[in-house]
């Protein structure tokens, strides 16, 4: 045994079970919470039994193009009606969850809490979501926060999607790809071309920006995709300023009805 061996023998016996003392001492006065209804936990980390059978995952199968499930398995390569008559200006949208029960509580804790370790224990479901669109060299974009709203809000929970889906994956992030430079009244309650023109220009793609997406896959990250018109009308201010191929990834979507008929 080395003298480093020996110290380290040493110092993990003497160590390890006191910081073991501590943490279970930790535990019984500040047992772990569940993020989301504060209830306590059994484990380490995660949702209480409640809370995670109130997520509804988005499975197989679904609209190869918008993510959509599907009300029939007609094969993988499905596109919904809805998608055939209304081709959106990206390749694929995906998503993990459905916008209700558990993933809404996540969206709405992300808003309005400054809490980064809420994101990480939801990127591997993005990732895990996001297999077809997450290609190894894409450049992940965060939906840019006006800036006022950014003021109001300290933080854009979009970036911090982004950052923790990074950490698993490896893929760059560009945090300002997009701006948004006028500040849109809220999409809901308005028509599919009121939503269009709501957003005229309301992106914009900086110059010194251009040169870093030319050409290249990006993947439009938010945490609820709605309507969809936001990374529409993204997309196509992308694709006029010269990225490649442009993919959608949201941690949890609204799920209409004429979105699941597949024929
Ligand atoms: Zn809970």
């Amino acid at each position: 045994m080395t003298l480093k061996t020996k110290i380290n023998f040493v110092r993990n016996a003497i160590l390890s079970p006191v910081k073991k003392t501590l943490d279970v001492t930790l535990r019984v006065l500040v047992p772990p919470a569940c993020p989301l209804c504060k209830g306590v936990l059994a484990g380490d980390d995660g949702l209480c039994a409640p809370c995670w059978q109130d997520l509804h995952f988005i499975t197989a199968p679904i609209c190869q193009i918008s993510g959509a499930p599907l009300d029939v398995d007609l094969g993988p390569e499905t596109v919904s009606l809805a998608m055939q008559k209304n081709p959106p200006p990206y390749e694929k949208a995906r998503a993990a969850f459905r916008y209700e029960g558990s993933a809404a509580a996540f969206v709405k804790r992300l808003k309005f809490s400054d809490r980064p370790e809420l994101a990480r224990l939801l990127a591997p479901f993005m990732v895990r979501a996001g297999q077809d669109v997450l290609r190894a060299n894409a450049l992940l974009v965060p939906v840019p926060l006006h800036r006022r709203r950014l003021l109001g809000r300290r933080f854009n929970q979009a970036a911090e999607l982004c950052r923790a889906m990074a950490r698993e994956t490896g893929n760059e992030i560009v945090f300002q790809a997009v701006q948004r430079v006028k500040a849109t009244r809220p999409q809901i309650g308005l028509t599919r071309r009121n939503r269009k023109r709501n957003l005229k220009g309301a992106f914009t793609v900086p110059k010194s920006m251009k040169d870093r997406i030319q050409g290249r896959s990006l993947v439009l990250v938010d945490d609820v995709l709605t309507t969809g018109a936001t990374v529409e009308a993204m997309s196509e201010t992308l694709r006029q300023a010269g990225a490649g191929r442009i993919y959608v990834l949201t941690l949890a979507r609204v799920v209409r009805p004429e979105q699941m008929r597949a024929s």
